[in-house]
Parts: structure tokens; sequence; C-alpha cells
């Protein structure tokens, strides 16, 4: 590439930074990142009524979040700028004017009530919709009269009404568009704020974009965009389309799917670096097989020329897949690090703040393996912060015991565990074992009822080490809770 590649992410703040408009995002971003170009954050905020208040910090924090730093933008500033549209408002009212000057645009005086009128005719005489070039005609001497008259305006663009427009796309190769298919747009609104069409192709030229890669959906502005080019004499970028972005169901990704916020995904405790992983693969490949690609790796490789044509599907489980396989390739004091402020969220008030950091990475390696998304880890091990467990009492006797067996099987660990030296997977492990076999109960039926009563739930991480992380005062005492919960229990609870 010969040329300095300067790309943009130049999103609305219209809602949630939506995971399909990260990707796009992401994609300039690598493509950015890889050809040491500039990547630049604008923010589309031209439709007043459409903003939503803290969509832009959302929006921020997302990239932030992922670790996808900009070179000119919010915040950082540059050479560009500004880099919110609505601080740009006299640079498009400047081009607009410079096209009705050339006669590539003129002022239209419809009202809103006309335009409904005409949208009404055009469906009942089954019409393709589009403004119907009501005011292109109006002479220079009309317009200073209405303009005296104050009369409401906007300006439109006077598209070409024969031949073609044809772009080559990166990714979608040749299109055309037929000229007379394309109504006469608006370009600025009476209230003297642009459409998104004149201040995108506005900006691009002045901030010197090199390649536009956004979603299909914009294709069909496409055409619009080269004839404005035209009419200013702008040189052209290079356009590429990424693929569409869709649900599991082939529809287009939306909330009907689930989470769609990248904010959403943070909180439910996805690494950034998987999340980012993933988000390349939605349309590029490295190579026909492989998953899990590092950062680096991703810029390193990122070429437009692996991106696909087709659609892309977001496939939740394999997200989950990859979350995991990012998690179990933490250190435990990474882990430890990031879990942290999930617990400090998710444990129950009545747990003690701060959450101790070293506690926490004893109980980490226990639950690594089997953990997807960082807000789970609350649920699996709240039993190792909690005071008094709360169970029901039955859980303590396991297949094939009753009450009485339950019972002397505790009072016997507890007598036994009282008097260990060492508390230790070793000593546990020759302590009871034997101790099994001794009451002539089966390991499971020991151990089960065992885990019941140090940490409340029949399924829990592996027993010993479990143990040893709640330390031996606190299974102690867990014990003869049980042990007392036992004898309150009706005689005749058996389990089969
Ligand atoms: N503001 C548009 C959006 O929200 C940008 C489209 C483009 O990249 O040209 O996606």
């Amino acid at each position: 590439m010969t040329e300095k590649v300067r790309v943009r992410y130049a999103p609305s703040p219209t809602g949630f930074p939506h995971v399909g408009n990260i990707r796009t995002a992401l994609f300039n971003w690598l493509f950015a990142r890889h050809h040491k170009g500039s990547f630049i954050v604008r923010i589309e905020n031209t439709d007043v009524a459409r903003t939503v208040e803290g969509a832009v910090e959302a929006i921020l924090g997302g990239l932030r979040w992922l670790g996808m730093d900009w070179d000119e933008g919010p915040d950082v500033g540059g050479d560009y700028g500004p880099y919110f549209q609505s601080e740009r408002l006299k640079l498009y009212q400047a081009a607009a004017k410079q096209l009705v000057e050339q006669g590539d645009a003129y002022y239209c005086y419809c009202t809103p009530e006309r335009l409904d009128e005409m949208r009404a005719e055009q469906i009942r005489l089954k019409q393709p919709p589009g403004y119907d070039r009501h005011c292109r005609q109006i002479s220079a001497t009309n317009n200073v009269l209405k303009l005296i008259s104050g009369s409401r305006r906007v300006i439109r663009f006077r598209t070409p009404m024969e031949k073609q427009t044809t772009f080559t796309d990166y990714i979608r190769g040749e299109v055309t568009f037929e000229n007379a298919k394309i109504d006469d747009f608006i370009l600025l609104k009476s209230g003297g704020y642009p459409t998104y069409h004149l201040a995108s192709i506005v900006d691009d030229h002045l901030m010197q974009i090199s390649h536009i890669l956004r979603a299909e959906e914009w294709l069909s502005s496409t055409p619009r965009h080269l004839m404005l080019y035209k009419a200013l004499g702008y040189k052209l970028p290079q356009f590429v389309h990424l693929p569409m972005l869709l649900g599991a169901d082939r529809s287009k990704l939306s909330k009907r799917h689930g989470a769609v916020s990248i904010t959403e995904y943070q909180t439910q405790g996805y690494l950034p670096e998987a999340m980012m992983n993933f988000l390349a693969l939605l349309g590029w490949s490295l190579d026909d097989k492989t998953e899990i690609i590092s950062r680096k790796d991703l810029i390193d490789n990122f070429s437009l020329k692996r991106v696909s044509q087709t659609a892309a599907i977001f496939n939740r489980e394999k997200l989950d897949w990859m979350n995991g396989v990012y998690i179990r390739n933490l250190s435990s004091g990474d882990l430890t690090r990031r879990v942290i402020p999930f617990l400090e969220r998710e444990l129950p008030p009545e747990v003690k703040r701060p959450i101790s950091v070293e506690y926490v990475e004893k109980i980490i390696p226990l639950i690594q393996e089997r953990i997807k998304k960082l807000e789970e880890v609350a649920g699996l091990t709240d039993f190792f912060f909690t005071g008094e467990l709360d169970y029901q009492p039955d859980l303590l006797i396991v297949k094939k015991m009753n009450r009485e067996l339950a019972g002397k099987a505790l009072e016997t660990s507890l007598l036994k565990l009282r008097r260990l030296p060492a508390f230790d997977e070793e000593s546990l492990e020759t302590m009871l074992r034997p101790l099994a076999e001794e009451l002539e109960l089966k390991t499971g039926q020991l151990f089960g009822t065992l885990r019941v009563a140090v940490t409340g739930r029949a399924v829990a991480p592996p027993l010993f080490q479990t143990m040893i992380a709640l330390g031996k005062e606190r299974c102690i005492s867990r014990i003869k809770r049980a042990i007392a919960i036992l004898k309150e229990m009706p005689e005749e609870t058996d389990s089969e």
C-alpha cells in the first residue's frame, strides 16, 4: 500500500454499542494497525432527535475495554478535528452552498404535509417511494423571494436522472446503480444540520480517509456518496463493505438473539481478548482452521483479502467456548484480578468487603477449568465466602444412606479431623479414604456427605482442595452444624 492508510470508525450515538458496530470498528482498527496507519473515531451526532445520552461514553468505553486505541478522535484530538460532527456544521453548510451555486443542489420548500400527501399518493399508485422533485426547477428569483418571506427550506441534491453510477467495492467487486432510481435526497435539513450523506462525505474528504470499511447495509448509500464526491471534485476513497452479521437463525443480529451490546458482554464476564478474537472471525479468517488468535497475530495477519463476501453468523456457543479457552490460559493471579470485581458485585451483601485477593487466589484453581464467563464465579463459589450455609437438610443423606449413618460419618470425620496434625491434601486423603472403609461406606457416600456439610451443595469443586481452601476451622464448624441439622430431622428420613 503506497498511500498512508487512514480509516475511520464513525458511530452515531443513537443507542448502545451494538456488537456488529464494534466489529466494524475492529476491522478498521486492525487494518490501521496492520498498515501502521491511523485509526480515527468520529462521532456522527447530527441526528439530534435520535441522539441518546451516554451513548458516546458507552461506545468509547467499549473500544477502550477491547483495547482498541484511536489516533485521532474524542479525548485525544488530532489535526483534522473537531471529531464530533455537531461541531463541524459550518463545513457541511459551506459544501451544501457550493453545490447549490454549482447547480448540483437546490432549495426545497415542500412542507411536511405536502410530503405526506405525496407519499400517500405514491402508495396508492404503487409507485416507488422518493421525492417527486417538485422544487427542482424553482428559479433563482423565486428562491430569493421565498427566502425573504422566511419559508423553511432544505437543500436537496440534484440527482442525475439518467445513466448509471458504478464503483468497485473491494469485497463486492463492481456494483452498479441506476441513477434514475435515486431520488433528490436531502443534504442539509431546515435547521442547518446535514444529513448523514453530506456530513459523511465532507468529513471523509477533509479527514483524508483512504479506505471506508463499513457494514454492508451502507452499500445502497454509496452511489449517493459517489455523486457527491464527483460534484464536489473530491478524490474517491476505497470502499470496503463488510459482510452482514446474522443470528443463528440467519436473520439480522438483533436483541431477539440475546445480548447485542458490547457493554453486556463486558458485564457478563467475557474477556476482552476473547471477545476481540471472536469478533475478528466474524467475516475474516486467518486460514481455514485457526480459531484462537492473539491480538498480535490478528494485527500481523489482518488483510482485506481474507474478508469474506458471505454473511457471518454470531454463534454464542462458539463465543462461550472461546472465552473458556482464554480463561483457562490465564495465570491464577491474572484470573483472580479479573474475577474480584465480579465477586464484589455479585456475592451477597453479608460477605465482608473488600474481598480478600489472597483467599480468591486459593479458590480460583478449583473452578478455572469449569467457567465460561466470569459472572459464573460468584454462583459457583459463594459458599467459600458466606457464613452459615443454607441448604436442604436431606441433601446430607446421600445415596443409600440414612440419617444415622450420615450422622455417624460426620461425627467420626469431625473427631479425626480435629486430631489431624497437618491440614493438606495428603493428610485428608490418608485419613478419609480408610475412614470410609471403616464405616463400611463407599468413598462416594462419605465424601458426598462431607461435601454437603462443608459446601451446602451436592456438586462442588474437588472435596479435599475445597476443604483446604475453606480452612480447618471453618470445615469443623460446618460439620458440627450439619450434625446438629441431622439431629433435628425426623427419624424416618432415609435416602433410596
Ligand atoms: N454513522 C454511521 C453509522 O452509524 C456511519 C456509516 C459509515 O461508516 O459511513 O454506522
